[in-house]
């Protein structure tokens, strides 16, 4: 398809905030048939917009793992009717799902632009509209070879389009709901939107799209902080169960040099489990070779999360795990750069 010939779009509300409208009782997701006349605007897009409504629309404090294979076996079926997805999401777990979706969709040639809002779309003083309408227009751009500007699982928010797997929600209330502090955003709106086409990843070729809905949810994510008693540390690290742990560590991947804590870290990479190391903060990454107390960790067969988000750990290890049963491959695939997830 050339850039001039017109794109068509598929709208996926799941559910949040901007769909929803004040019944009295508080907020409650309004009938998708009813976009058009909250959001009018729409009609001036000149080509075909198409809208899917998940039954039942969740608030995405809810959201599963489930959803997240409706929405890619959704993205599969519909995927040669048109030139970009917009999946309307609630913004508590924007992030997992993105994350997830970029993983779970291989060999994605067309944009799925995540978005949403933290006031309704029928508000005055919404943030939904230009979430919206922006989202779409990324979902719709062609760079002048007629190619998806954006061939990613990316979230738009508050005029930056960032990719998914490395969006966090860092404001509960403010409109700036999120931040990609490890990767520069792949477009920002002004005047124009302004796309970053160095770091956006184009397909080397072009390939079926294939979707890995088989998850293996057996994750537990341990945050490390000062008192953490040898019990917690114990039930998570050596629980039944769980498969994988992922540590959420201190600065660049440091956690306590107790020989209690070290000993129950060994024990669990000896029993077979996966230890992936995420550092808490929001920037930077984790380098086990600098402190004592980050090498013991290394020593012990901890797998370094380099400067992934949780939330893109988490995606990561579901969908690995559910592909292999080999551990050690998972390890392997674990410090390589699958989707851009991390930066070497
Ligand atoms: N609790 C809502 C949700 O995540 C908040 C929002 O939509 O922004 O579904």
């Amino acid at each position: 398809m050339s850039n001039k010939e017109k794109s068509a779009i598929l709208l996926i509300y799941t559910g949040g905030t901007i769909g929803m409208k004040e019944s009295g009782q508080g907020l409650v997701p309004f009938d998708f048939s009813q976009i058009l006349s909250e959001v009018p605007e729409l009609q001036k897009f000149t080509f075909k917009i198409d809208s899917y409504t998940f039954d039942p629309l969740i608030d995405s404090s809810d959201v599963e793992p489930a959803m997240w294979k409706e929405l890619s076996v959704l993205i599969k079926e519909k995927y040669d009717d048109y030139d970009g997805f917009v999946v309307l999401h609630g913004t508590d777990t924007m992030a997992y799902s993105a994350s997830a979706l970029s993983f779970m969709l291989d060999g994605l040639a067309k944009p799925v632009i995540f978005t949403g809002s933290q006031l309704p779309v029928g508000s005055l003083r919404t943030d939904g509209k230009e979430n919206l309408v922006s989202a779409i227009e990324v979902a719709a751009a062609k760079d002048d070879r007629g190619r998806a500007m954006v061939p990613e699982v990316a979230i738009y928010f508050n005029s930056q389009l960032l990719r998914g797997n490395r969006a966090t929600k860092v404001n509960a209330t403010a409109f700036d709901a999120f931040r990609s502090p490890n990767c520069p955003p792949l477009a920002e709106a002004g005047i124009r939107i302004r796309y970053n086409k160095a770091l956006i990843r184009y397909p080397s070729s072009v390939v079926p799209l294939a979707i890995h809905t088989r998850l293996d949810t057996r994750v537990a994510i341990l945050k490390v902080h000062p008192g953490i008693t040898e019990q917690v540390a114990r039930n998570v690290l050596l629980g039944s169960g769980i498969r994988a742990v992922i540590i959420e560590t201190y600065g660049s991947g440091n956690a306590i040099s107790k020989p209690w804590f070290t000993d129950i870290i060994r024990e669990s990479v000896g029993s077979g489990k996966i230890l992936l190391n995420i550092t808490q903060c929001l920037a930077g990454d984790v380098n086990m070779n600098l402190y004592a107390t980050g090498k013991a960790l290394k020593e012990a067969g901890v797998v370094s999360g380099s400067d992934i988000t949780t939330e893109g750990g988490l995606a990561k290890l579901f969908v690995l795990m559910g592909e292999y049963a080999d551990n050690e491959k998972v390890k392997r695939l674990l410090e390589k750069n699958l989707k851009g997830e991390i930066s070497k």
